[in-house]
C-alpha cells in the first residue's frame, strides 16, 4: 500500500473522468515544505509565519524573516506559495507579548489581520520581508481573518507604502503580488463579492468558519455533535465562497483539516472545489482518493447535499454517493 502511494508522488492529480485538481501543502517548517515538494505538491497554499513568531524570543527581525521566506520560496523550486500574514491571538499568543491579553473572548478578538492592523510597524516589518522574497520565486499573501473590505484595502496601503520605502533604498521588488484573503468568518463568507473586489484569490480556513458559524470553539471535545463539517449550514457558505470566487475569475482554495481528509475530499470536489491545501504528509492520500471519484457524477450531486436538514442527512448521502467515505 505504501509502495503502491509512493508512486503518485509523481502522478498528476486527476479525476477518474479527467478533471485537473490542484493540490498544495500545509507549511509551518523547513522539514514541511521539503515533505510538500517530494509528495509533488502544485504549490505551497498556506505558510503560517505565526510560527516563527511563536518559536522566537521577541519578534523576528526582517531579515530573519527574509531568509526564512526566502528559504520557502527557493524550496519550492519555482511552484507559487502562500505566505499567510502574522495569525496570533485566540489559541497563538506569542512569546513578545503582542497579542493582547485580558480579552473576555479571545477567538472574538483582536486576532489575525486585526491584530496585525493594529500594530503597523511589526507588520510594516513582515511585509518588506515578504516583498523581499517575492523576487525569489512566486509568491502570494494570504490575510487571516478578515471580516470586511477595509482591513484589505488597508493591507494594499501598507503593502504599496513598503513597495515605496523599498525602491527608495534600491531593493529589487517583484511586478505584483496577489493579495489574498482567508474566508474564516461568516461576515466574510456571506459578504464575500464584497470582498472578491479587493482580493486576488480566497483561501477557506474550515477550521475557524466551523467555529464561528456553529459557535463552537475548535478546540472543545464535549462539542464534537456540533463541531462537524459535515453541517448543512457550513457546507452552504463554502459553496456559495467557492461558486462566487468562480464567477469572479479567482481561484479558490480550501486549507483547513478537511482539505487533507480524504472522507471529505468527495464532497469538496461536489461542491466545486479544485485546489486542496493539506498537511504535506496527506498529499498522497488525496491524490489516490481523486483518481478513484467521478467529478461530473459528484458535481450532478451537490444540490441535494446542499438540500440536506442534518450533518447527518449530508452523512447518509455522502455514504451512498463515496464508497471511500467510512
Ligand atoms: C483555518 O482556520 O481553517 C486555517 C487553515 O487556519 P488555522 O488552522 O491556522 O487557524
Ligand atoms: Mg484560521
Amino acid at each position: 500500500e505504501g509502495r503502491r502511494l509512493a508512486t503518485l508522488a509523481n502522478a498528476p492529480t486527476r479525476t477518474r473522468d479527467g478533471i485537473d485538481v490542484r493540490l498544495l501543502g500545509n507549511a509551518e517548517s523547513v522539514a514541511d515544505v521539503a515533505l510538500a515538494r517530494s509528495r509533488g505538491a502544485d504549490g505551497v497554499g498556506l505558510y503560517r509565519t505565526e510560527f516563527l513568531f511563536l518559536r522566537h524570543k521577541g519578534l523576528p527581525s526582517e531579515d530573519e524573516q527574509f531568509i526564512a521566506y526566502r528559504d520557502l520560496v527557493l524550496g519550492m523550486g519555482g511552484l507559487p506559495v502562500t505566505i499567510r500574514t502574522l495569525d496570533l491571538g485566540a489559541d497563538k499568543a506569542d512569546a513578545a507579548g503582542l497579542a493582547l491579553r485580558g480579552e473576555d473572548n479571545p477567538a472574538l478578538g483582536v486576532r489575525g489581520v486585526r491584530l496585525s492592523l493594529r500594530y503597523p510597524a511589526v507588520f510594516t516589518t513582515q511585509i518588506r520581508a515578504i516583498l523581499r522574497a517575492a523576487c525569489y520565486g512566486p509568491l502570494r499573501v494570504l490575510v487571516p481573518m478578515v471580516t470586511q473590505p477595509d482591513e484589505l484595502i488597508a493591507v494594499r496601503t501598507l503593502f504599496k507604502l513598503a513597495r515605496a520605502d523599498l525602491k527608495r533604498e534600491n531593493v529589487d521588488l517583484p511586478e505584483k503580488l496577489p493579495l489574498g484573503a482567508m474566508i474564516e468568518v461568516p461576515a466574510a463568507a456571506l459578504n464575500v463579492r464584497a470582498l472578491l473586489d479587493h482580493a486576488d484569490f480566497l483561501a477557506i480556513g474550515t477550521n475557524d468558519l466551523a467555529q464561528y458559524v456553529l459557535a463552537a470553539d475548535r478546540g472543545n471535545d464535549a462539542l464534537e455533535n456540533i463541531y462537524n463539517p459535515l453541517q448543512p449550514a457550513l457546507l452552504r457558505l463554502i459553496a456559495y465562497v467557492i461558486a462566487s470566487g468562480r464567477r469572479a475569475g479567482k481561484p479558490v482554495s480550501l486549507c483547513g483539516e478537511i482539505g487533507g481528509d480524504t472522507r471529505f475530499t468527495a464532497l469538496l470536489l461536489a461542491l466545486g472545489l479544485a485546489e486542496f491545501s493539506m498537511h504535506p504528509g496527506q498529499l498522497l492520500h488525496v491524490r489516490d482518493r481523486i483518481a478513484a471519484l467521478d467529478h461530473a457524477a459528484l458535481r450532478h450531486r451537490a444540490p441535494s447535499l446542499l438540500r440536506a436538514h442534518t450533518h447527518e442527512d449530508v452523512e447518509t448521502l455522502l455514504t451512498h454517493l463515496d464508497p471511500g467515505f467510512a
